[in-house]
Order: structure tokens, then sequence, then C-alpha cells
């Protein structure tokens, strides 16, 4: 059998967010019962939606799909403040499982804007995370900027009185040099210290930068649509590693390992261990293992639950 290194980044896979998201949802069913609906998935894994599904979570897109009478919980990701509204006035009970560091930009949003300033918010554009907190403030406060080439050439209707804020899960060195771009050009503006981009994202990209040049392939774990898994890949690919972005060990193309010594292995914030695991097991099926696992830091952040379900 041929050896193969595995280099596995730590941290990496679920945050303390996705890991409330999703114990939110399990407390509810154990609470109220089945079915308790959710809006959208709750974190974005396939894997961890069918194992709500299978436990009687009903994921919907809209609320019109929500019964009258039931409990319907909000993803991770944060909704606009039409959502709860809309929910409130019909009657449902609802759950918040926005992360609470999504929850602190969207009132850095609120604040900014009562103290009359245009926001100029580094995103992508249809994330559900950006959806949610455009819809924290009044249509025409916030402005959308998802390149350099938008830094360098947005017009805000107040170039003097303006503040930016990010998204929690985008690239930390894009993100740092859109930032500087806009301090340059409006020296004015205002924001958070660094950007917002959270604590999980940060140091999976990191972890990653870490293993990356040591490593012949980098398989990173996560859906398509989850922006900070993408974001790993990109970390990965820009050290000159090849990186395939996976959901689980049975997308795994064989011929990828051909030639290959050292391979890194990581996953996105909202990818289950028992993924990476698989991924591993896999691999031992078809090589001789050298694991070494490479911490670049340690996490301890956790969230306290909503209050209906804290007691
Ligand atoms: Fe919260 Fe960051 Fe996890 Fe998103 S990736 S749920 S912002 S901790």
């Amino acid at each position: 059998m041929a050896r193969l290194k595995v280099l596995v980044a730590a941290p990496r896979g679920f945050c303390a967010g996705v890991d409330r998201a999703i114990h939110i949802v399990e407390l509810a069913l154990e609470r109220f019962g089945v079915p308790v609906y959710v809006r959208h998935e709750i974190v974005h894994n396939k894997h961890v939606v069918d194992s709500l599904k299978a436990k009687g979570a009903v994921f919907v897109k809209e609320l019109d799909e929500v019964p009258d009478g039931a409990t319907v919980i909000f993803s991770a990701h944060g909704v606009p403040k039409t959502i709860p509204a809309m929910a409130s006035s019909r009657g449902l009970a609802w759950l918040d499982a926005t992360c609470p560091l999504v929850s602190k930009v969207h009132r850095q949003a609120e604040r900014m804007v009562e103290a009359g300033r245009h926001i100029l918010f580094v995103g992508h554009a249809g994330h559900p995370e950006v959806i949610g907190t455009f819809g924290q403030v009044p249509a025409g406060f916030i402005t959308l900027v998802e390149t350099i080439e938008d830094a360098e050439t947005v017009e805000p209707p107040s170039p003097d009185n303006l503040g930016f804020l990010t998204q929690t899960t985008l690239s930390v060195d894009d993100t740092a040099e859109i930032v500087a771009t806009l301090r340059r050009r409006f020296p004015a503006i205002v924001g958070p210290r660094g950007e917002d981009i959270c604590y999980a994202t940060s140091n999976r990209q990191a972890a990653v930068k870490a293993i990356a040049p040591r490593c012949d392939l980098m398989l990173v774990i996560g859906a398509e649509y989850s922006s900070n898994s993408q974001r790993l890949r990109e970390v990965a690919e820009r050290c000159g590693t090849k990186a395939h972005l996976i959901q689980t060990a049975a997308a795994i193309d064989w011929r990828w390992f051909d030639g290959v010594a050292t391979v890194g292995l990581t996953a996105g914030a909202s990818a289950p261990e028992l993924l990476v695991q698989d991924v591993i097991e896999a691999m031992r099926a078809r090589f001789d293992l050298e694991i070494e696992e490479v911490t670049t830091a340690v996490e301890e952040v956790t969230f306290k639950l909503p209050r209906e379900l804290a007691a």
C-alpha cells in the first residue's frame, strides 16, 4: 500500500454559531414536538439538514409554507426584520437561530443608520446573511461592495458620512484589501476595528494557510454554497496547492491523489466532524496513512441559547 501523509487542520468544522443553531432545532423538537419548521437551511450542510429532517424538522423556503399555529426557526445566517414581524403577525411561534456574531453586525448597521451614515457593506450578493443584514435598515441606506473594483468605483450618496460593515464569512485577505481601498477613498469612513469576519472564519483560514504550503493536495469538506468553505478552498489555492471542495468522502475522485505524497484536510464551519472522519477512513482503505493534526488556535467560544429555550 502506498504511503500518504495527512495534515489535518485544527480548528476545522463546526463553529459555535452552527453548534448553537443545530442545538436550537433539536431542543425545539424536544420541547414543542414534531414537526418544527425551519425557514431555509439552518446551516449550509446537507448532512446536518438531512439528520434534522429525520428527527422531524421540516425545511421551508418561505413563511407562507408554515401552517398556522406552528413553530418556525430562522437560520443561523440571520433574516431581514420583516420575517419575524410577519411571523408574529400570523401568530406563529418563532425562534431565532441567527448567530450572535451576525446579530452583532445587524445592530451595528442599525446604529450607523441612526447616526445618519450610509453603509458600504462588503459581502457576496444573494448570500442569506447579506439579505438578512440589508433587511435591518431601510432600502437606500446600504450599498453592496463585492470586489476591489467595486471599492474603487462605488459612488455613495454621502461620501463624508459613511460606515462599512462586512459579511462574517469572507476571505480575510481580500476583505483587508477592500477595506483599505474604502479607507483610502473615504478617509472619514467608520467601521469595526478590523472587520466583521468572525473568529471561526479567520481561524479556519489561518489553519489552512499553515498547512497548505506543505501539501500537494487540499480537501475541504463543505457545501458548494457554503461561503466560508469556498473561502478555505481559495486560501489553499492561493498558497499554490490544488484544492477541492467535497460534500462527503463519496465525492472524492481518487485520480486527484496521483503523485500526491501529502494531503491537507479541513472542513467548513457547517460541516460535522463525522464527515472528516469518513474521509480519513476512505483514505485509510487505499493508503498507508500517517496523520498529523496541525493546531494553529484553540477555540473556546460558546453562545447562549435564546431565552425561550434556555431554561
Ligand atoms: Fe457565527 Fe462565524 Fe459560525 Fe457564521 S461562521 S455561524 S458568524 S461563528
